[in-house]
């Protein structure tokens, strides 16, 4: 069943997400060669707590930390640890927050130092499908509809789609219905309605879409070994269009100043 929300449910809900973003921005100066993937994980965990949320994942389905850091080859679900960054990795960061009740979900997928073209263009490329299927998140049109744009987009630049793993609902859950996969057929699946509030979710590969599971029971890899990207935003249906509630300019702004 999916939860519609109210106008007040989403000014929460874009709290929490706007913390989720903050927290990714707070990242940024840490984010160089020689950093362990635990460091990034506590400043988080500390941020959170100190904007008065508390982190979404943390003890999710016994998830260990409070952000998935997933590394190159990784695709998501990546346990923080001694791991440290090194120039030319990409890094996709996932972070939820839960706060007044309601939770806040967006990842985004870092470039340390230099990193070869064609991973340069795999992150561009799969920020651009996020923001494909968020154009077609509007009323009357359906699920399928963002599914189509983002599997269009990623495909047609020669990448490839992962199908395990998908966006989502969110509300008072992290994950709730409907169900928004990165692949699929126009005009299938629930019809997008005034209150819907999804996480869009590209997780795209450089090489082949097979996945496999790591055997600390979380970490997702691609089977070639070839890099992945991720880029998340949470949004709800607002006047019959798109509001994102996540916030990537917060993060940018940063980026850019490096
Ligand atoms: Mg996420
Ligand atoms: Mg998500």
């Amino acid at each position: 069943m999916i939860f519609y929300k109210t106008k007040e449910e989403i000014e929460l809900l874009s709290k929490s997400n706007e913390l989720v973003s903050l927290t990714h921005a707070a990242l940024v100066p840490f984010l160089k060669p020689g950093v362990k993937t635990i460091e990034l994980d506590k400043i988080a965990e500390q941020f959170i707590r100190d904007n008065g949320g508390i982190p979404g994942f943390l003890n999710y389905n016994g998830f260990p930390n409070t952000l998935c850091i997933s590394v190159n080859e990784q695709v998501v679900h990546g346990i923080p640890g001694k791991y440290e960054l090194q120039e030319g990795d990409v890094v996709s960061v996932d972070c939820g927050v839960l706060m007044n009740g309601f939770y806040g979900d967006s990842a985004y997928t870092f470039e340390i130092g230099e990193v070869k073209p064609e991973v340069k263009k795999l992150l561009q490329v799969t920020k651009e499908s996020l923001f494909k299927g968020i154009e077609m998140a509007v009323k009357g049109n359906r699920i399928g509809d963002i599914s189509y744009a983002v599997q269009f987009h990623a495909e047609s630049n020669g990448f490839s789609v992962v199908r395990e793993l998908i966006g989502h609902g969110v509300g008072r859950n992290l994950h709730e219905a409907p169900e928004v996969p990165n692949y699929g057929k126009r005009g299938r699946g629930p019809l997008i309605q005034e209150g819907l509030v999804i996480a869009i979710e590209p997780m795209i590969n450089l090489g082949r879409k097979d996945v496999v599971q790591k055997n600390d029971g979380w970490t997702i890899l691609t089977r070639d070994g070839k890099p992945s990207a991720h880029f998340e935003h949470t949004i709800a249906i607002v006047d019959g269009k798109a509001q994102i509630l996540s916030n990537f300019a917060v993060i940018e702004s940063l980026l850019n100043k490096k």
